[in-house]
């Protein structure tokens, strides 16, 4: 049986359903705070948003709410399916990378986040921001935290900054494995190995077993679940060209 296909992801949601695990978007997290539990379904859009439109229905089918993070770059940005994915009551924010963008120029990438802010703003509110890893680029887009100021700019928050290893459990689908992200040198709020979790069906397993904290994100790829054969194998296939060179340099 193939993982990340998109009914195992039905499969996922329903799990998490069946704990009782209470599932909540980040801004969610962020407006009422981590005294409640939370368990957290993040959907950074790299690429392919048609994935993040067919994840989206599916999710409001199962009456689930998600938090869907876009790029500000041709591939990412769709207006017409952020409008789509907001009006199905799921949250959308920001996926930022201006510092990659600005070739590590602060000051270009400081104002050109303001920008890219406000014209995701002219489409749907916007309250919390996710960094785009950008594993091959020489800069570090989290750099740029530390110029923000997030009262000013109406930032809620951004899960770097508030998840504490302590009280959350974080897992990514990186290089399509749930302990793929030992691939990407800027993701280290895992703690996925003490959960041996590597496929779906692990990830299923711990959650019906509550074996996890009171407080989950699941950083979930829209494009790299998918059901249809062909697209798949390129996933599969850039895939494994990728994790060698980003191996290499999360080694280096
Ligand atoms: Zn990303």
């Amino acid at each position: 049986m193939r993982d990340f296909t998109l009914l195992k992801y039905q499969e996922l949601l329903y799990t998490i359903q069946k704990s009782r695990c209470l599932i909540r978007t980040f801004a969610d997290v962020c407006e009422s705070g981590v005294s409640m539990p939370a368990f957290v379904l993040r959907h950074d859009v790299d690429r392919r948003p048609g994935n993040a439109l067919r994840m989206a229905r599916i999710e409001q089918i199962m009456g689930v709410k998600a938090s869907y993070y876009f790029r500000i770059v041709k591939g990412s940005y769709d207006p017409d399916i952020i409008c789509r994915i907001h009006e199905m009551g799921h949250e959308i924010g920001y996926h930022y990378e201006d510092l990659s963008l600005a070739k590590g120029d602060m000051q270009k990438a400081r104002e050109t986040f303001v920008t890219h802010l406000n014209q995701l703003r002219t489409l749907v509110p916007v309250k919390t921001i996710t960094m785009q890893g950008s594993p091959l680029s020489a800069f570090d887009n989290r750099k740029i935290l530390e110029y923000l100021n997030f009262g000013d700019l109406e930032i809620l928050g951004e899960p770097y900054l508030l998840m504490k290893p302590a009280i959350w459990d974080y897992f990514t689908d990186t290089g399509r494995r749930w302990n793929g992200d030992r691939v990407n040198r800027r993701d280290k709020l895992s703690q996925m190995i003490k959960h041996k979790v590597v496929h779906t069906n692990d990830l299923i397993r711990v959650i019906d077993e509550k074996e996890l904290k009171a407080h989950v994100m699941l950083n979930i790829h829209p494009e790299r679940w998918d059901d249809n054969w062909l697209p798949w194998i390129k996933q599969l296939v850039w895939q494994n060209v990728k994790n060698p060179v980003k191996y290499f340099l999360f080694r280096s």
